[in-house]
């Protein structure tokens, strides 16, 4: 659990059923009534999503009362929330010193999706990620990942989960971090995502990215079952080795085999490839045509990412004529590959930056940042109702392509922030 509660008890969200059963004997719960007393409270949490115990009304009082004194349902600290004038929602959030990480809700007309962080910081040092030049701080646990998802759906008033139209419709582990370094703790809040009985996510709609940690994904395959989305960015090792350094650890020819054999990959489940298009870098037309070729016979989509440039960025982002002649090519070869606009790309690397920053300043001037964060927000407008939001929105930003996701987390939602 997170050392992080602010009341020192134990976090019931991120238990495991059978940790939770543990958990619930362990503080006194009679045997015989453990698992029932476990399926009331699972209900709660992942079902109604219940901040305190007092609100689980049919439970008897000296249950609740049991609860209460040992245990929590307490969800990460805001310290920013921010929504963008199309919808989107960014929080940066915060489970203890130096524990900072952010998540972004993307509604679109026919779903909402939540990119959610791993880790805080990032040991892959990807060339062109801002976010991958700071040093891992430490891996989340299930109740910081699960966390995220919470406080985005207490936010948006999406509980039950039993309701019609869910706003958090698909979860995308593309925030901060690297999942597949974080395998047990994210493969155990993805368990609780995806359970039935619980917050009830189809595992249809929880993508997994990776820069390529080849040998856990059949792991990620067999035991969380989720889309497997690649930062592929390269299709030669000598560019991909610069700009995606594991890859060096596990080249092309392994990661491509390991996508190859990928369980459950199939024309209706496609494993995403995850292409930034840098000027001069990877952009040649020569190395479109080498990406069809490379993965050739594996169900693919192809997402090109203009570059996010951010101060000091090695990189610039290709020129657009650029990517749509490489756009081309990849569509030419049958896979659907959106060119989206370069609107707002730049704010992007803010985002990462925001985070950068909190995290640097946070061994220095923890201080003064937090004065500073209190003037920023002194000028921004508030929340809003996301539902008004979400309808003013107009349909040509919501095209509801598969690209779309990954394009607004990138780039144009967060651009159009307030500032
Ligand atoms: N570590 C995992 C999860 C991060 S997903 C992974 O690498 O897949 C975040 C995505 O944004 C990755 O595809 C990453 O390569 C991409 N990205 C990072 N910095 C970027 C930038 N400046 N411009 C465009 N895409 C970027």
């Amino acid at each position: 659990m997170s050392p992080t509660q602010k009341t020192g008890s134990k976090s019931l969200i991120g238990l495991s059923p059978d940790a939770l059963k543990a958990a619930l004997v362990a503080a006194g719960v009679p045997e015989k009534s453990v698992r029932m007393r476990t399926s009331q409270l699972w209900n709660w949490i992942y079902v109604h999503g219940a901040k305190d115990f007092a609100a689980m009304t049919n439970l008897a009082k000296e249950f609740r009362r049991l609860l209460e004194d040992n245990f929590t349902l307490e969800r990460p600290e805001i310290i920013t929330a921010q929504v963008s004038n199309d919808g989107t929602r960014k929080w940066l959030l915060r489970t203890g010193a130096g524990i900072e990480f952010e998540t972004v809700y993307i509604p679109e007309a026919d779903r909402g999706t939540l990119c959610v962080s791993s880790q805080v910081g990032c040991t892959l040092n990807c060339r062109f990620c801002h976010t991958g030049t700071q040093k891992l701080v430490r891996n989340l646990n299930p109740d910081e990942i699960l966390g995220q998802l919470f406080v985005a759906r207490d936010a948006l008033g999406d509980w039950p989960s039993t309701a019609p139209d869910r706003k958090v419709t698909n979860i995308v582990m593309m925030g901060m971090g690297e999942p597949l370094y974080n395998f047990d703790n994210v493969k155990a809040a993805l368990n609780i995502v995806t359970d039935g009985d619980g917050l009830a996510l189809s595992k249809r709609r929880v993508t997994l990215s990776t820069a390529g940690v080849v040998p856990m994904i059949p792991r990620a395959g067999a035991e969380i079952g989720s889309g497997l989305a690649i930062s592929l960015h390269a299709v030669r090792d000598e560019i991909r080795d610069v700009i995606v350094p594991i890859n060096k650890k596990y080249p092309l020819a392994e990661l491509l085999q390991a996508c190859r054999t990928y369980p459950g990959a199939s024309n209706a489940r496609r494993i995403t490839f995850e292409y930034v298009m840098l000027k001069g870098v990877n952009d040649s037309l020569a190395e479109a045509r080498e990406l069809v070729q490379l993965i050739k016979g594996i169900p693919a989509k192809i997402n090109l990412i203009p570059f996010n440039p951010w101060p000091g960025a090695p990189y610039e982002c290709s020129d657009w004529e650029q990517i749509e002649k490489f756009a081309e090519i990849v569509n030419r070869a049958g896979y659907a590959s959106p060119v989206r606009t370069p609107r707002g790309r730049d704010i992007m690397a803010a985002c990462g930056q925001l985070k950068s920053e909190s995290v640097k300043e946070r061994a220095s001037a923890r201080v003064a940042r937090r004065s500073e964060t209190a003037v920023r927000e002194a000028h921004e407008p508030g929340p809003v109702d996301l539902r008004e939001r979400s309808n003013a929105a107009s349909p040509s930003e919501r095209p509801g392509q598969e690209a779309t996701t990954l394009e607004k987390i990138q780039s144009g939602q967060l651009a159009r922030m307030p500032q």
